[in-house]
């Protein structure tokens, strides 16, 4: 599909996650001109499509404009220039962290994260314990809670790694989702390539003589090393942008995907502004990358409908009645509304563009000086120039 002929093309990628990345590329195939903010401090890719301009240094400020033309406004040094764009897409990723107080140990040489246990295995520190007898390590997921899926995926490749170097390995679980292809792939594999895979309702570690022992329901376990996987948090600039770009952020404090009457997947409160990845679903590299090429998708789908007549109601203010009491600003769920002052006179307008026609609206205004436009009227009712009437 190629962008619509005679409508900016731009589109602004926000985040340095590797899904902001693969989000470039597949936008750039499309044919769209990207500006690509990391918004922190990454290596940039050796090559990008020359439809790409990437902002290493640039400082997001605000983001003015609506769906269809947006305008990022950018610091870099003292100026500050703007970063037109007919959308916004937006993959921070997340962050991540060593949750001693849900696990109640901390790492040290007997107990280690799974990235922790990879970079000793590249860095081959863990050779005298692999060569000098059968090491054992116990890799234990869910306790103290649910782990993630990013971090448990991680934690299986960890497992089979140690295995594949001649490790014995347990892996504990309480809940682990096997849901996908990809993954009951990987589990089959380690089964045969012989992971043990112990499930648990409840368990007990303990460090006694120079190992770690597990009280588990088949038994007491005795492994040499324990390897717990990181938990997941929200990126730290999540919170900020939602702030800015006036997105909303779910109790656990990632990007939340609203309107339930919409089903397409990366949309946000505001028309045009598409999250992706890790900063609003919890995923493995492979989910997460996955979730990009179908965002990808319904934002090109949605800049391909702005060419077309909008298709649903929308909210239009009969602007010499309003009293400028901003209830419609403060109210509506989608940043549609605001008080501007128009051919002289201050009042309340709303973009079509950015309105998604749910007459929260219209309902709030106090004045009555708010409309539903091209709203399906039903069949017992007929359209006066009042409004309707019972036929
Ligand atoms: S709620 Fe009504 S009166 Fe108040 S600012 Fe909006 S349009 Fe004007
Ligand atoms: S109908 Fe009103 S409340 Fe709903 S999106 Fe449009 S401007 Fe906002």
């Amino acid at each position: 599909m190629n962008p619509m002929p005679g409508r900016p093309r731009g589109v602004i990628v926000l985040g340095a996650a590797p899904e902001a990345l693969c989000a470039v590329r597949e936008l750039a195939a499309l044919g769209y001109a990207v500006a690509w903010l990391p918004l922190e401090e990454a290596q940039a890719p050796a090559a990008l499509p020359p439809n790409v301009a990437i902002y290493p240094a640039a400082e997001l400020v605000g983001l003015g404009g609506y769906a269809g033309a947006f305008c990022a406004q950018v610091r870099r040094g003292e100026a500050i220039e703007c970063l037109p764009g007919a959308a916004v897409l937006i993959a921070l990723g997340n962050a991540r962290c060593y949750p001693q107080e849900r696990y109640g140990l901390p790492l040290g040489p007997r107990v280690l994260t799974p990235p922790q246990a990879r970079q000793r295995l590249k860095d081959r520190t863990l050779e005298a314990l692999l060569s000098h007898r059968k090491a054992h390590f116990l890799v234990m997921l869910d306790w103290g809670g649910e782990t993630s899926r990013e971090t448990a995926v991680e934690a299986l490749h960890t497992a089979r790694a140690l295995r594949q170097n001649h490790a014995e390995v347990t892996l504990f679980y309480r809940d682990l989702k096997v849901d996908s292809a990809p993954l009951e792939r990987l589990t089959r594999r380690m089964r045969e390539e012989g992971v043990v895979f112990c499930r648990y309702i409840e368990v007990e570690v303990r460090f006694e003589e120079g190992g770690v022992h597990i009280a588990a329901p088949d038994g007491l376990v005795r492994g040499d090393m324990l390897i717990l996987p990181e938990a997941v948090q929200p990126h730290p600039a999540t919170l900020p942008l939602a702030a800015l770009l006036k997105l909303r952020v779910g109790k656990d404090g990632y990007f939340q995907e609203v309107n339930v009457r919409q089903v397409r997947p990366g949309l946000t409160n505001r028309k045009g502004i598409y999250v992706a990845g890790r900063c609003h679903m919890d995923a493995d590299r492979e989910a997460a990358l996955e979730d990009v090429s179908h965002v990808v998708a319904s934002l090109d789908a949605f800049l391909h409908s702005l060419d077309e007549p909008p298709s649903g109601p929308t909210a239009e203010v009969e602007r010499d009645r309003c009293i400028r009491c901003l209830t419609c600003v403060r109210t509506c769920p989608h940043a549609a509304a605001e008080v501007v002052e128009r051919e002289g006179i201050t009042a309340a307008y709303v973009e079509k563009a950015a309105c998604w026609g749910c007459g929260i609206c219209a309902a709030h205004c106090p004045v009555q000086a708010i409309a539903l436009k091209g709203q399906a009227v039903p069949s017992w009712l007929a359209p006066t120039a009042q409004g309707v009437s019972i036929r």
